[in-house]
């Protein structure tokens, strides 16, 4: 159902330039797709007689590091890698008043002349295949750890580069910039494989050592009475917004780790051998002691910024309908749960807040990659001083909670009315 409040983060843009006087704190913001989707580079998987497929590619790849030719740089496809160290991409900053940060891309022959006489030695099993560009000029993308080349980091500094937590890129990309949005997706997807590599070193049946195969896209035990396959991790969490239709309100929860005055949707880890409207009621129950009846599909959205032995979740969106309203928190799971009104839920998407630690991020990021700033703190990033901050504010456009949050705060009726004070006509 479209929001009916709803406007592209572009045309909010210039509504705001043109009507500066107007509150747009609490206008929703809608993306193309969700955040670390959209990823331009992993269209359909070329044939493997492509020049650009996983198989191809990694041919030449052998062959430009075997010594068997002289040519240093593929010609055609072009070969670009992205470093990563303990999964930060190699990310720099552009623009003069209105900073935009970019991913690090080396071409082949200027990520070999940096690796030269470092501690890391390139070889064939240290790159992933990432995807390609099959225009004009056809590009393969590669993804590279070399978190065990110190000496690296001083090298690349050089060139204004620096490694970046890939929450800050997140919280530092301009919604309405669809190459930073595209390019934010890429870092996301090699995230994920490469931590993945790093955390599947051994063999889950005999112990034995994997080692990549199919260019990076999956693993394989080498002993040969076993030669188990191993495909990328992904983990499964829904992700639920728990409504009181009776009453138009929303259920939300706040955890310890979040910044101060955040407040998020409930959340938890899929079971083995559980549907998804399973999870969905038994973790609004464990966490807030509420019942939930309906359960309703909203979207989904990869998720390769928790933790490193998680290497990509993958969060299942849903609105669910409580059937009992008093809550119970756990206060193991949880520090608080309450109901908010629509319009107090409505005046906790706070737009203004967004923007500022978007701009935050990226001014940061510059800092980081110009030497000036050596520490980050993605909390830090809300914490921003002002003399209008909200009450209580929701994650930003970044994170699914906020598309859950958003949608039902704008929902439209069958007939295209808004939904908004039903509840609280209901009431009169
Ligand atoms: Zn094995």
């Amino acid at each position: 159902m479209p929001p009916l409040l709803s406007k592209s983060y572009s045309s909010l843009k210039t509504l705001i330039s043109t009507y500066p006087y107007l509150k747009f704190s609490t206008m929703s913001i809608t993306l193309k797709s969700p955040v670390f989707a959209g990823n331009p580079i992993r269209s359909i998987t070329p044939k493997p007689s492509d020049p650009c497929s996983p198989t191809s590619a990694f041919q030449t790849l052998k062959l430009l590091l075997s010594g068997q030719t002289h040519v240093q740089e593929p010609s055609w496809p072009r070969f670009k890698v992205l470093p990563f160290v303990k999964g930060r991409p190699l990310a720099g900053s552009s623009g003069d008043v209105v900073k935009k940060w970019c991913l690090g891309w080396l071409s082949f022959g200027e990520f070999k002349d940096v690796l030269e006489g470092s501690e890391v030695k390139l070889r064939e099993d240290l790159l992933v295949y990432l995807g390609c560009k099959d225009d004009e000029e056809s590009v393969v993308y590669w993804g590279v750890d070399v978190s065990e080349g110190v000496g690296l980091v001083e090298r690349l500094r050089r060139k204004e580069f620096c490694f970046v937590e890939l929450r800050t890129l997140m919280v530092a990309t301009d919604w309405a910039d669809d190459d930073a949005m595209g390019q934010l997706a890429i870092a996301g997807h090699a995230r994920a494989l490469l931590e993945w590599h790093n955390t599947s070193r051994f063999c889950g049946s005999c112990g034995e050592m994997l080692v990549p195969a199919e260019a990076g896209r999956r693993k394989q035990c080498i002993k040969d009475s076993c030669k188990k396959r191993v495909y990328p991790r992904v983990d499964p969490v829904v992700i639920m917004l728990v409504i009181d239709k009776e009453n138009d309100r929303a259920l939300l929860g706040k955890q310890s780790r979040f910044v101060p005055r955040m407040w998020s949707c409930l959340a938890g880890f899929l079971e083995p051998g559980e549907s998804l409207e399973e999870a969905v009621k038994r973790e609004t129950w464990e966490e807030a002691g509420i019942e939930v009846g309906e359960v309703v599909y909203h979207s989904s959205q990869p998720w390769p910024v928790g933790p490193s032995s998680m290497p990509c979740q993958l969060m299942i969106g849903f609105f669910a309908y409580a059937t009992s309203l008093d809550i119970n928190v756990d206060k193991s799971e949880l520090e608080d749960a309450k109901w908010h009104s629509r319009e107090d839920v409505k005046n906790a998407l706070t737009f203004a807040e967004y923007e500022k630690a978007q701009k935050t991020s990226a001014y940061k990021v510059d800092q980081m990659c110009k030497g000036v700033e050596k520490g980050q703190n993605v909390a830090s990033d809300f914490n921003v001083e002002s003399g209008e901050l909200a009450p209580m504010f929701v994650p930003g456009p970044f994170a699914i909670a906020h598309h859950l949050i958003s949608s039902w705060v704008h929902q439209v009726s069958s007939n295209g009315i808004q939904t908004q004070n039903k509840g609280v006509h209901s009431r009169l």
